[in-house]
Protein backbone atom coordinates (compact mmCIF):
# COMPACT_ATOMS: atom_id res chain seq x y z
CA UNK A 1 0.00 0.00 0.00
CA UNK A 2 0.95 3.18 -1.16
CA UNK A 3 2.13 5.94 2.35
CA UNK A 4 -0.46 8.54 2.04
CA UNK A 5 0.24 12.45 3.82
CA UNK A 6 -2.28 12.74 6.78
CA UNK A 7 -1.43 15.95 7.54
CA UNK A 8 -2.36 19.21 6.39
CA UNK A 9 -2.70 22.81 7.06
CA UNK A 10 -6.03 24.17 7.75
CA UNK A 11 -7.29 27.21 8.49
CA UNK A 12 -9.31 28.65 11.73
CA UNK A 13 -11.96 30.91 10.48
CA UNK A 14 -13.63 33.30 12.98
CA UNK A 15 -17.51 32.62 12.78
CA UNK A 16 -18.49 35.88 13.85
CA UNK A 17 -16.61 37.89 11.22
CA UNK A 18 -14.94 35.47 8.68
CA UNK A 19 -11.68 36.22 9.23
CA UNK A 20 -9.25 33.21 8.84
CA UNK A 21 -7.30 34.16 12.15
CA UNK A 22 -5.29 30.80 12.84
CA UNK A 23 -3.18 28.40 10.99
CA UNK A 24 -3.13 24.68 12.76
CA UNK A 25 -2.23 21.39 11.43
CA UNK A 26 -4.42 18.75 11.12
CA UNK A 27 -3.66 14.72 11.26
CA UNK A 28 -6.73 13.45 9.83
CA UNK A 29 -5.76 9.77 11.12
CA UNK A 30 -7.06 11.40 14.75
CA UNK A 31 -9.79 13.55 13.75
CA UNK A 32 -11.91 13.14 10.62
CA UNK A 33 -14.58 15.52 12.02
CA UNK A 34 -14.28 19.21 11.65
CA UNK A 35 -12.46 21.27 14.13
CA UNK A 36 -14.20 23.64 16.20
CA UNK A 37 -11.77 25.99 18.86
CA UNK A 38 -12.44 28.99 21.11
CA UNK A 39 -9.64 31.23 20.34
CA UNK A 40 -9.54 35.19 20.19
CA UNK A 41 -10.46 37.12 17.35
CA UNK A 42 -8.61 40.43 16.40
CA UNK A 43 -11.32 41.77 14.81
CA UNK A 44 -14.16 41.03 17.29
CA UNK A 45 -12.00 41.64 19.82
CA UNK A 46 -13.29 39.05 21.89
CA UNK A 47 -13.22 35.09 22.09
CA UNK A 48 -15.31 33.76 19.41
CA UNK A 49 -15.52 30.07 17.65
CA UNK A 50 -13.11 29.40 15.35
CA UNK A 51 -14.10 26.84 12.47
CA UNK A 52 -12.13 24.90 10.62
CA UNK A 53 -12.11 25.75 6.53
CA UNK A 54 -9.65 25.08 3.86
ZN1 LIG B 1 -14.01 37.61 14.44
Amino acid sequence: MAKKENRRYINLECSVCKNKNYTTEKNFINSTEKIEINKFCNTCKKHTSHKEVK
